[in-house]
């Protein structure tokens, strides 16, 4: 199996620490607020990996973190905490707005079909851990005081900035903005001091004071602490490279004289026309809004795989309705399908070579259409291999009933014909659609997937 690295940037073979398991580290959300669509691109595609993973007869140990305390509104650790904010937006403590939005969250990762992670791991569990990481780092001397927190010194590090290929020169060269008591515009906070005249919602006691941890830290202890270190693969989408995933490295191997991770991998940027998705704008779309428009959360995770994960991808409207017909289509076809018996070899093998090649997805569904349209194949042969499919594709392909009745080509065309106009609103037709297929002597009922039809 092949994937991106991006620490080398070259498509790489695969090679587990351990034989067939691998250790998996995703970083989780900022849980201040609803996650956008853009970030669940991200959930996708790690969703994705770990699936081809399984595929590929892997234990796959997934850690993901819920970030709950630490992150500001600035990278550079300035402005203030996310969910303290969020908690002032909401008239709610930062405790129940984490509560709260983790558990949307979950539910967003539910009804994408991803595989939920062996752990969520929240920051706030593990102070202890990430306070005895520091204190390491301390010790060997990564450390300075500001009046504000406790800070790590890049410059310590010869190395630092390897993953993002950052250019230690044309940063202070460009550096404009006010560094404040840091010694180098790249340090980082790794404990940050509650301020003086303020009691934080999330605060606790450790040897440099009152305060709270950095973002980045949370992520370094929580991962070592449950997959060890190294461990195989941390992912993120990629703006996690220059500033977040640059610093996890730095503490993890400045405490550890080792590396993190050996793999990094890191999924595109969904923008919307254009421009990127932003919550702190205010303006971001959420699965709810999807789901609102009477669109299915898994046509959205088909028009996700239609783009590979390395490319950027622009949303729109019209893309997702054309997924949501490709969609409907499928669980069609699907459930016409006779009982599924011997698979498919040759596209088994084809799909195999995709999903395994830096998981090119379009390519594997393109496979997967090539292999539906064959006329060779009969459906119970198809119908296994497409099963076998969905364990990586997660489309529900499985839960698709079969029809009762085999359907005429005619009642088909009908019910794909109905299947269109409905997604495109146009109810009259839909209801002439209906009167003709009922005509043929079947009952039409509507479903999340889709017109399903029964003989009357
Ligand atoms: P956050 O909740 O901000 O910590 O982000 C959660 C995840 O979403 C991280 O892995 C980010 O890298 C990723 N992410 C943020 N914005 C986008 C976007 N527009 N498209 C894809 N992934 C994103
Ligand atoms: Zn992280």
């Amino acid at each position: 199996m092949k994937i991106y690295n991006t620490l080398s940037r070259k498509t790489e073979e695969f090679n587990a620490i351990k034989k067939n398991k691998v250790g998996l580290y995703t970083c989780g959300p900022t849980v201040y607020n609803y996650q956008h669509i853009g970030n669940l691109r991200t959930y996708v595609f790690e969703d994705i990996l770990k699936r081809v993973l399984l595929y590929n007869n892997y234990k796959v140990k997934h850690i993901m973190n819920i970030t709950d305390v630490g992150h500001l509104t600035s990278d550079a650790d300035t402005g203030e905490d996310k969910m303290e904010k969020g908690a002032a937006r909401e008239g709610k403590t930062a405790w129940q707005i984490a509560k709260l939005y983790t558990k949307i969250f979950k539910k967003d990762l539910e009804d994408l079909g991803i595989i939920f992670p062996n752990k969520f791991t929240k920051a706030t569990d593990n102070i202890k851990e990430q306070i005895n990481l520091i204190k390491k780092l301390e010790k060997k001397g990564f450390t300075y005081k500001t009046g504000d927190g406790i800070y790590f010194n890049t410059s310590r590090l010869p190395d630092y900035g390897k993953l993002a290929r950052l250019d230690k020169q044309e940063l202070k060269a460009g550096a404009r903005v006010d560094m404040g008591e840091k010694k180098n515009i790249t340090d980082f906070a790794l404990w940050k001091f509650s301020p003086h005249d303020q009691k934080r919602q999330m605060e606790w006691k450790s040897p440099w004071g009152i305060g709270f941890p950095g973002w980045h830290i949370e992520c370094s202890a929580m991962a070592a602490k449950y997959l060890g270190q190294p461990f195989d693969i941390h992912c993120g989408g990629i703006d996690h490279i220059p500033v977040h995933h640059t610093n996890e490295i730095a503490q993890s191997e400045a405490a550890e004289g080792k590396p993190l991770a050996n793999y990094w991998m890191h999924g595109e940027f969904l923008v919307l026309d254009g421009a990127k998705m932003s919550k702190s704008s205010g303006e971001f779309l959420t699965l709810g809004e999807i789901k609102k428009k009477g669109f299915s959360p898994l046509a959205y995770r088909y028009l996700l795989l239609q783009t590979h994960y390395r490319k950027q991808l622009t949303f729109s409207w019209e893309a997702l309705q054309a997924a949501q017909n490709g969609l409907n289509h499928l669980y069609n076809i699907v459930a016409s399908w006779d009982k599924p018996k011997i698979g498919c070899a040759e596209y088994e093998k084809n799909f195999l070579e995709a999903v395994n090649d830096d998981l090119d997805m379009p390519r594997a569904l393109a496979i997967m259409w090539e292999m539906i349209k064959d006329p060779i194949f009969p459906t119970s042969t198809k119908k296994r291999t497409i099963l076998k499919f969905d364990r990586v594709l997660g489309l529900g392909l499985g839960k698709i009933k079969k029809y009762k009745t085999k359907l005429s080509a005619d009642t088909q065309t009908l019910i794909e014909k109905r299947n269109t106009a409905r997604s495109e609103k146009n109810w009259k037709e839909s209801d002439n659609l209906r009167k003709q297929i009922e005509d043929l002597g079947y009952a039409v009922e509507d479903t999340p997937e889709g017109t399903k039809v029964v003989k009357k």
